[in-house]
């Protein structure tokens, strides 16, 4: 069976994941979950960039030497996803060895392309962006985003020649329409690889940290040209094995990396000889309460908090469900709420207890059958999440209101044991289903249905799946 490889971008630590980082890691955990369920060989990687200006930045303000500060917050990160539960196979680091050797490796195959010179680099740079900006994007002589002047650079850098692949790149898009989603990112990124690409710095001089440049000890690896080769790295790259995995499958990213993603590194795997990925995938961004993530205004929200409150399965159905994958969308804990008690407590939760306790009373040893009816892999394939748990839930007010219809408490008092048990059993069935459907989505819940349909004799749950919140 076809393996399978999917990857979310690599995050700075200058501060620990927020719920933004969440979104993207639940996302790419359901498909890994999926794919497993399918029997597939899955490789799912995240992980962190620490070659980063800004983490010497935030190790210099936390007054902390930069390695030191790396391996903590390395750690931070790593606990944070165990957490929430992230079933991820590596989780990478860009100061280890292995993605050194495989940063090296990869400059290596493209100078010997002759893809790679020396050059005068004149610009401005802005380290919140780790990118030069061009000065037409300047905004009163900021950084637009940052609202800080981005430092002036002039020095000798490796450059790499993407305008070479122009070409190759516009014919990659044409015969792959599906390789770069959704069409706003594509539509993007063909307009920026038509008339606005050019050759890029790929090294620096200043500064002590970072990979060094084959050849030229001087020079550090520009940290995105050394990020993105973290995917090449934790397929085992340059070890020819490597090749088992290789290309990946999905790229799962935040619409603001896609230059880097969908031009940048395509032109760098041509460079190199390498396959391109299938598919490589920019959600949008949320605000909190409709306000913009970020850390002068604090509303941050840390995961980790989230869960002192609401079960994992919760944020991870509020995520899933509210916005669809690829939009832009609110995060909002009132909103949260009222999605937990509304379609969590008051639906899963209210069918499956109200169901159980009907079956404890009158038939704990009912027999039904259990042939999986609800298919949403098309769905989660498609990464339209709050598509596959809109039909899932479509099947549990469908069921809620067979029992409303039959009454089954009324067959009980009539004595009409066949009837009721015939309701019954067509909604157990329903629910092992559901519990079935929601495996890849809501992994706990969906266990706790198995389990509780799958015991004999039947009995009601201890505890709702969901318990209220007022
Ligand atoms: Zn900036």
């Amino acid at each position: 069976m076809a393996k399978y490889f999917i990857t979310t971008p690599i995050y700075y630590v200058n501060a620990p994941p927020h719920i933004g980082h969440m979104y993207t890691a639940v996302a790419a955990d359901v498909l890994a979950r999926h794919y497993r369920n399918q029997g597939r060989e899955v490789l799912f990687s995240t992980g962190v960039d620490e070659n980063s200006q800004k983490n010497v930045e935030a190790a210099e303000k936390a007054g902390t030497p930069i390695q030191e500060y790396v391996d903590l917050m390395a750690r931070v990160w790593k606990e944070s996803f165990n957490d929430i539960h992230i079933t991820y196979d590596t989780f990478v680091r860009t100061t280890s060895n292995d993605h050194k050797t495989a940063v090296q490796k990869m400059i290596e195959a493209m100078q010997a392309k002759g893809d790679i010179y020396l050059g005068d680099y004149q610009g401005y740079y802005c380290v919140g962006c780790e990118e030069f900006i061009a000065e037409k994007d300047l905004v009163e002589g900021k950084c637009a985003i940052h609202k800080t002047q981005p430092k002036v650079i002039q020095e000798k850098n490796y450059f790499f020649k993407l305008t070479k692949y122009r070409d190759a790149l516009l014919a990659w898009y044409e015969e792959h329409p599906n390789a770069v989603r959704p069409d706003s990112a594509r539509n993007k990124m063909l307009s920026y690889i038509t008339d606005e690409m050019q050759d890029i710095s790929i090294s620096r001089q200043a500064g002590k940290w970072g990979i060094r440049f084959p050849q030229d000890e001087s020079h550090a690896v520009y940290v995105w040209f050394d990020a993105l080769i973290n995917y090449l790295t934790v397929a085992g790259y340059p070890a020819e094995n490597f090749r088992k995995m290789w290309p990946v499958d999905l790229h799962l990213i935040g619409k603001d990396i896609i230059k880097f993603h969908c031009a940048i590194w395509p032109a760098m795997l041509m460079s190199a000889d390498l396959n391109l990925p299938n598919t490589i995938f920019a959600h949008g961004f949320f605000t909190i309460n409709g306000e913009k993530i970020s850390k002068s205004l604090g509303n941050a929200i840390d995961p980790r908090d989230l869960l002192k409150e609401y079960p994992l399965d919760a944020i991870r159905y509020y995520l899933l469900r509210e916005i669809p994958f690829g939009n832009d969308g609110d995060f909002s804990v009132d909103r949260l709420k009222e999605r937990y008690n509304s379609d969590l407590a008051n639906g899963i939760g209210n069918l499956v207890s109200r169901t159980l306790t009907l079956v404890e009373k009158n038939c704990p040893n009912i027999v039904f059958e259990r042939n999986s009816t609800l298919d949403i892999s098309k769905h989660i394939e498609n990464l339209s999440f709050d598509k596959a748990l809109t039909e899932i839930w479509h099947e549990i007010a469908r069921l809620d209101i067979h029992i409303d219809d039959k009454k089954p408490w009324e067959l009980a008092k009539q004595g009409n044991k066949e009837a009721l048990e015939s309701v019954l059993a067509e909604v157990l069935s329903g629910i092992a289903s559901i519990g079935t459907a929601l495996t890849a989505l809501l992994p706990e819940t969906a266990t706790k249905i198995h389990d509780l349909v799958s015991a004999q004799p039947i009995q009601k749950p201890l505890e709702p799946l969901f318990a209220r919140k007022n």
